[in-house]
């Protein structure tokens, strides 16, 4: 019999190409596949791809280039990409990469298992990049084995609103959504396998339902039901499709984190309509006043992109305006990058590669300066912290999150704190994160015991 092969995938980009890895996964080791942590060592290769930037494209090109001898010195390893990338360009890189075996796209993912078996038996090149066009609705329950204290679940896919600058509704398509009665399914499952917390995924899913008579609001409803489950999450939302059902929440239901992520991207109305956002700067602060009239102690994230075409100096202070005004609790700050396909790629990309890091430099000077602050105000104070783990990167602390989405290392906490809310007493702001102590333990530092 043969030894089972080997399997390293490799994810650029968002949460949900971070789903989907964990879903191709999930498929191959139920072929039989044994997970490699070495990229080298693997017998088949899966690169998860984002195309939402020239530079995550750019990435994944180099890294395959860096395959080529790989592939040379075993050529019955399997290479494969997936993602955005392989939507995008998938057919003309099966052509230009001769080392690259198969392409899939965000809809096939469930045929990753048929697509490296077609090219091991039978040595077959190939891609699978269909949308899936029919219809509002479909199904993808959940095949996680091994559930995690705090889980992403996909509960939507694809996007209607066509922001000028974005790639994401030619590569992943219109707006689909799943039944709330197959995701709550999805959540009761998880949550008997020691699940605490949710968080819901969907390109912009204020609109999830779209086409049924279902609704955000009446998912987040349905799943605020579920006994034992302890937290809820959903992202990204969009400013316009922020209604007040959803709102309102914030201030009623006890298990949904007072988080939201909440893109507001130019303080500029010029720039916003060049956008194509459907919505102005007043409009946006609009909703963030009733969030927190809603929920007073609410974080609030955001993406910004900075450099827009046509974006003149007037334009990018609105834009360090509302950044100082609303003080985020966490910004995602990108200089625009053209993508080919797209409108705003029809437009002059008029400010200067200099202009833009000046800008992007300037944000993010601010928005730091903004969470330390803020963060420095926590010390002393208790935060209610889901221990997920042990901080894999640094190997020390075991570390969680607040009620706020802000990671918080616990010097005190043990293995028998995984999955356990516990109180933290904040003794130090690092940069975006915190650091305490679990209250109902004694106060040693677990590094030096370790
Ligand atoms: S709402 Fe978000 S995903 Fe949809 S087009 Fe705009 S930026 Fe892209």
């Amino acid at each position: 019999m043969d030894a089972p092969l080997s399997l390293h995938i490799k994810t650029f980009g968002c949460q949900m190409n971070v789903y989907d890895s964990g879903r191709m996964g999930e498929i191959l080791k139920a072929q039989g596949m044994t997970y490699e942590e070495r990229l080298g060592e693997a017998d088949v290769i899966l690169i998860n791809t984002c195309s939402i930037r020239d530079k995550a494209e750019h990435k994944v090109l180099s890294l395959l280039g860096q395959l080529k001898p790989l592939k040379e010195k075993n050529p019955k390893r399997v290479i494969g990409v997936a993602g955005c990338v392989g939507q995008r360009i998938g057919r003309q890189l099966l052509q230009r990469v001769p080392h690259l075996d198969f392409v899939v796209g965000p809809d096939g993912i469930d045929h990753v298992g048929e697509l490296v078996d077609g090219v091991v038996k039978r040595g077959e090149r190939c891609v699978d990049a269909k949308l899936d066009t029919d219809g509002r609705s479909y199904s993808q329950p959940l095949l996680s084995t091994a559930p995690k204290v705090a889980e992403y679940i996909t509960v939507m896919k694809g996007c209607d609103h066509f922001c000028t600058y974005c790639i994401v509704p030619f590569v992943r398509g219109r707006e689909k959504s799943r039944s709330i009665q197959e995701i709550v399914g999805d959540v009761e499952r998880l949550v008997a396998q020691g699940t605490k917390e949710v968080t819901f995924l969907g390109q912009n899913i204020n609109t999830y339902g779209k086409g049924s008579a279902e609704t955000l609001a009446q998912l987040i409803e349905r799943t605020h039901e579920v006994r034992g489950l302890e937290r809820i999450r959903y992202v990204t939302s969009h400013p316009r499709d922020m209604g007040m059902d959803l709102i309102s929440q914030f201030g009623n239901l006890e298990k949904l984190c007072p988080a939201l992520h909440l893109p507001f991207q130019s303080g500029s109305d010029a720039v916003l309509k060049r956008m194509s956002r459907l919505y102005t700067s007043a409009e946006y602060l609009k909703k963030i006043a009733a969030l927190r009239e809603a929920c007073p102690d609410i974080a609030l994230s955001a993406d910004v992109i900075v450099g827009f075409p046509g974006e003149t100096d007037e334009d990018f202070e609105q834009t360090m305006t509302v950044l100082s005004e609303v003080r985020f609790s966490l910004a995602f700050l990108f200089t625009y990058s053209p993508r080919p396909g797209t409108k705003a790629y029809e437009l002059s990309d008029d400010v200067s590669r200099e202009v833009k890091e000046e800008r992007l430099a300037r944000t993010m000077k601010l928005t730091m300066e903004i969470i330390e602050e803020e963060n420095r105000k926590r010390i002393g104070g208790i935060e209610s912290v889901l221990v997920e783990s042990i901080d894999k990167k640094k190997g020390r602390y075991f570390f969680g999150r607040s009620l706020h989405n802000k990671i918080v290392h616990v010097l005190n906490a043990g293995p028998a704190c995984v999955g356990k809310v516990i109180d933290v007493e904040v003794t130090e702001a690092n940069g975006s994160n915190l650091k305490g102590y679990y209250v109902d333990a004694e106060r040693i530092d677990r590094v030096a015991s370790l």
